[in-house]
């Protein structure tokens, strides 16, 4: 590949700090590389929808939409955040090179499973449970739509012809090491954990859904400030690629699916993502602050095609990864 000569250290930190007005903690620098230049080599059209604001990449099967200065970018209509921001470098939109190898190309080169492995057992996690009620909106407890939803996902799965179980079906706590423990233990070939969202206090315009994966060691993760970085290679960081295709087939089945807002493939190191040993992702479907998508949470016709929309992403992903033969 012609990149190699291409790539610039860049101080992220100088970067960063026009927009952000604070200074990132520690020093650091990354790899970007010339997104003209990434283009050339996967085949992409570049050209500005927005001079100097928003770009795009096109070719006879993909569109992709990045903005300067910011993590946000597009794949085929489906939001995703970037680990670092694209950036302008010498009048040119440049890439980190993490996020060319770690976010773009597992999704537009999906990697196949080793010959015969299968995705047929799967392992649902409703969030909390017990003491833990985690969001409330009121009288109303996360824990327990998040176990409805299970059941309901649980159901559709099984008569798709999946093998499916909870990590809880009734209102008890699981530590948050257990979860993934569960998952491992009974062979599962995905872990989806599911939870509802909040603001921390009151009543938000907030809203919509959005689908966790686990943060590459040593980027930020995406609800974290920018300049941050840090965390360590955890076993989950193994499948980095197969996590990230995941959650953009859930996320875009859910965009299709579902009058949601689209807030995105991101990334985390939510505990249970961490530890997870097989393709891994966390769900949160929307927002319990939101007057009028709380109702929609506590609405079983909603969760149903909430269900069938989450079923339909993990159909899109087993048809990605399997190998036909
Ligand atoms: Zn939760």
């Amino acid at each position: 590949m012609l990149l190699g000569a291409c790539i610039w250290i860049l101080s992220l930190a100088q970067a960063r700090t026009a927009s952000h007005g604070v200074q990132p903690a520690g020093l650091f620098s990354r790899n970007y590389i010339r997104l003209a230049d990434w283009a050339h080599a996967n085949n992409f059209e570049l050209h500005w929808l927005k001079q100097d604001e928003t770009v795009q990449l096109g070719n006879h099967s993909a569109r992709l939409v990045f903005e300067v200065d910011s993590r946000a970018a597009e794949l085929n209509g489906t939001s995703i955040k970037l680990c670092y921001p694209l950036i302008m470098r010498n009048g040119s939109p440049c890439l980190a090179q993490l996020d060319a190898d770690a976010t773009l190309k597992p999704l537009l080169y999906p990697s196949r499973n080793r010959a015969g492995a299968k995705v047929r057992t799967i392992v649902l996690d409703p969030g909390h449970g017990g003491r833990d009620p985690g969001n409330m909106d009121g009288s109303h407890q996360e824990k327990k739509y998040a176990l409805l939803l299970a059941q309901e996902l649980a159901d559709q799965l099984k008569r798709a012809g999946f093998n499916v179980s909870l990590t809880r079906t009734t209102d008890t706590l699981i530590d948050l090491p257990d979860r993934p423990d569960i998952a491992r233990r009974r062979g599962a070939d995905l872990f989806i954990s599911l939870h509802w969202n909040s603001v921390a206090s009151g009543r938000s315009t907030l809203k919509g859904a959005q689908t966790y994966c686990l943060t590459p060691a040593g980027a930020p993760s995406s609800n974290a400030d920018a300049g941050v970085s840090g965390g360590g290679s955890h076993p989950g960081n193994r499948l980095n690629d197969k996590n990230i295709l995941l959650a953009y087939d859930i996320q875009t089945a859910m965009r299709k699916d579902l009058a949601v807002e689209d807030l995105g493939v991101r990334r985390a190191r939510f505990w249970v993502l961490r530890e997870a040993v097989m393709p891994a992702v966390l769900i949160e479907g929307g927002y319990m602050s939101h007057p009028s998508e709380s109702k929609r949470i506590y609405d079983p016709a909603y969760r149903k095609q909430m269900a069938h929309a989450i079923l339909e992403g993990i159909q899109a992903y087993k048809s990605q990864v399997e190998r036909v033969r």
